[in-house]
């Protein structure tokens, strides 16, 4: 009865909230009493004196955990009208319930005590105002959070010790199943076993997660359906790159058994709302291995192998696999001048080459760092690896060999057992039909049409299985054997990728180091063999364009020598004479000596006798344009001979200076212009 003094007015002329929760959408489901019992207390508050249509229901929680308040919008319904002062109490089944984080709860708490709430609960009403109220409910919200923690530790701890027994069931990857006795076993399906392996056979094959895929090409895939419709059930699709990455990197596949690959933690975004977020562990803190569990597809050695192949692989992280490209030691070239790597510059129109832009790019370029074309590099590392190769590896390209056999068996394998599945559920759909009472149309028809189906399906594999059995063009191994035989020509072979050489390359070689001297020609090529053993050699840098057509040196000296004395026609036939040529390797004529003096400032021989004067020279000293000065020349008015270059050389002595001066005093036909440039203004 005291409880219930407690209600006043002032609380039952406001609204009485009922909220309601349920953590998880199976508690929802199965904790129906619970929920039931919750929504009763809408009852309870009419009983304790609120009016029915005061009474407000907030179950928009339903399913959502109350670890944090975040996701929960009826919670923070809850909380706004508090702050409104439109709520007199709160029901709940247990204040625990309320808020699962202690600070949501007393958040909730402090408000009501702001705004005058009570809470009601099943164990009674309770007064925020009231210190031991007050207590009390925060004691009861500690409790329960408390409990929460010890429930989770039990549970965790009773799963890592079924964990390191190697006991925790959880799903299985596709390829292993649960014999009766719980024990993890290859599964028994055929069909699925060889695409598995095969998925291995292909990634030791093609070395790349890409590779495999284009291996798979054409062929079906199974994946297991956890929950849902499907759960338990094989379906066969595509297979992706990213599952090709989920099968190569789970260690179940060798055998192994490990609890705790992965950790979720639950992280704040910059906006305030808490997500959850799953990353791998690094290897070294994976809590529980247990090697051996079960039987492998492939062993651990090869599972770490595969590990570090996928690595390298991975460019995002500074890998730098073998590509397509022509350029051979792209990816393992290192600048001799910064100790950077080197990057391979591919353009339309020239040679590709390797280039020191990392270095440019920081600006910590020195004078050594440049750009090195790849095709006088490349022919010395590939000879230097051919001869390095002894003949026992030869032996290594007849087991490549091999391997490709054996990988049209695999193949064709794969599709004999999917033959075999259609014979097999064909057979089935088959007997089911037989079986059926005949009066039973409509069951009839369908089985009918479902035999039919099978049928078909068994008729396409077959097809396809003929198909693929018809012989192939395939390299005889004698025809191999050959090859092996001489190296050099497999390595040049058109069938040998660019990526195969590569492969090979880096099989042996572990970098390759260019010097360039920053004055001369010189480039040291330094290879470090992965036996640990290194080499240099030294060779010319290949010219550049514009360097490889610049005329000889002697050519140059000898216009030097000569030029201020001689004709450009002397001088071409003296070039000749001494049997040079120029940079294109053409003999020298006269322009082509006007351009070394052009180019080298070398100057010509004076070309004028004393006493005579340029066109120009004549039409500045008197006063006149050069028209008209060429005019005269053209009508015998002055006399002119040609000099070197065809030039005009004018002999001008002061009597044909005082004619030609008379000439342009009288002259009324022939127009006078005062030369702009000379005289500083304009007739
Ligand atoms: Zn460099």
């Amino acid at each position: 009865m005291s409880a219930q003094r407690k209600i006043t007015s002032s609380h039952l002329e406001r609204l009485a909230v009922v909220y309601v929760r349920q953590s998880t959408l199976a508690q929802v489901r199965e904790n129906i009493r619970s929920t039931e019992r919750q929504y009763a207390l809408a009852d309870e508050a009419a009983r304790l004196g609120w009016a029915r249509e005061r009474v407000v229901i907030v179950d928009s929680d339903l399913g959502v955990s109350g670890r944090d308040a975040q996701a929960r919008s009826g919670f923070k319904e809850l909380v706004g009208r508090v702050c409104c002062g439109e709520v007199g109490a709160i029901f709940g089944l247990e204040v625990s319930r309320l808020a699962r984080s202690s600070a949501d709860l007393q958040r909730l708490l402090e408000l009501c005590a702001l705004t005058d709430t009570l809470i009601v609960d099943a164990d009674g009403i309770y007064d925020l105002h009231s210190f031991n109220d007050r207590l009390l409910l925060g004691l009861k919200g500690t409790m329960s959070e408390a409990e929460l923690h010890i429930l989770a530790s039990r549970l965790q701890g009773a799963k890592r010790a079924a964990a390191e027994r190697g006991a925790l069931r959880f799903p299985l990857p596709v390829g292993y199943v649960f014999d009766e006795d719980g024990a993890t076993i290859v599964d028994p399906d055929e069909e699925v076993e060889a695409a598995v392996a095969d998925l291995f056979g292909a990634f030791a094959q093609t070395g790349s997660a890409y590779g495999v895929v284009g291996a798979f090409e054409g062929r079906r895939f199974p994946k297991r359906a956890y929950g849902g419709a499907w759960a338990g059930e094989l379906r066969w699709g595509r297979l992706t790159h990213s599952r090709v990455i989920g099968v190569l990197s789970n260690p179940a596949y060798a055998g192994a058994y490990v609890f705790g690959r992965f950790r979720s933690r639950r992280v704040v975004q910059p906006d305030g709302t808490i997500t959850t977020k799953t990353s791998e562990l690094p290897r070294a803190e994976w809590p529980v291995v247990i090697r051996d569990h079960h039987p492998g597809y492939i062993t651990w050695e090869a599972y770490l192998a595969n590990e570090q192949r996928l690595a390298a692989n991975n460019t995002q992280h500074g890998a730098r696999p073998p590509r397509e490209g022509r350029a051979l030691c792209q990816g393992i070239v290192r600048c001799g001048g910064c100790g950077r790597s080197m990057s391979t510059i591919h353009r339309a129109d020239q040679n590709p080459s390797y280039d020191c832009s990392r270095s440019r790019a920081d600006h910590v370029q020195t004078a050594g760092c440049r750009s090195v074309s790849t095709s006088v590099v490349d022919e010395l590392v590939a000879r230097g690896l051919l001869q390095a190769i002894a003949p026992e590896e030869v032996a290594l390209a007849l087991a490549a060999a091999d391997e490709v056999a054996e990988r049209r068996t695999r193949s064709s394998r794969a599709l004999e057992l999917r033959v075999e599945r259609a014979r097999y559920e064909a057979a089935r759909a088959e007997r089911a039909f037989h079986q059926c009472d005949p009066d039973n149309r409509l069951v009839a028809r369908s089985l009918e049409t479902r035999w039919e189906g099978k049928l078909r399906e068994l008729q396409e594999t077959e097809a396809e299985l003929a198909e693929q059995s018809a012989p192939a063009p395939e390299p005889a191994r004698e025809q191999i054997e050959a090859l092996a035989r001489d190296l050099p020509a497999l390595w040049a072979a058109d069938s040998t990728s660019e990526k195969d050489r590569k492969r090979l390359l880096r099989a042996l070689v572990s970098d390759v180091t260019l010097t360039s001297d920053p004055h001369g020609p010189e480039l040291r090529v330094g290879i470090r063999w992965r036996s640990g053993a290194a080499e240099e050699h030294t060779i010319g840098r290949p010219k550049r364009p514009a360097e490889a057509r610049r005329t000889p040196t002697a050519a140059v000296e000898l216009i030097a020598r000569l030029g201020p004395e001689r004709t450009d026609e002397q001088l071409a036939a003296e070039l000749q004479a001494a049997g040079l040529r120029t940079g294109s390797g053409l003999p020298f004529d006269a322009r082509a000596v006007r351009w070394v003096r052009h180019v080298h400032r070398i100057p010509s021989p004076p070309f004028l006798h004393d006493g005579e004067l340029t066109v120009v020279e004549v039409a500045e000293r008197l006063g006149v344009s050069v028209g008209v000065v060429y005019y005269w020349i053209g009508h015998g008015q002055l006399d002119a001979r040609r000099g070197p270059a065809n030039r005009l050389c004018i002999p001008f002595p002061p009597e044909v200076e005082k004619a030609c001066r008379e000439r342009v005093a009288n002259s009324v036909h022939i127009p006078i212009r005062v030369k702009i440039a000379t005289a500083g203004g304009a007739v």
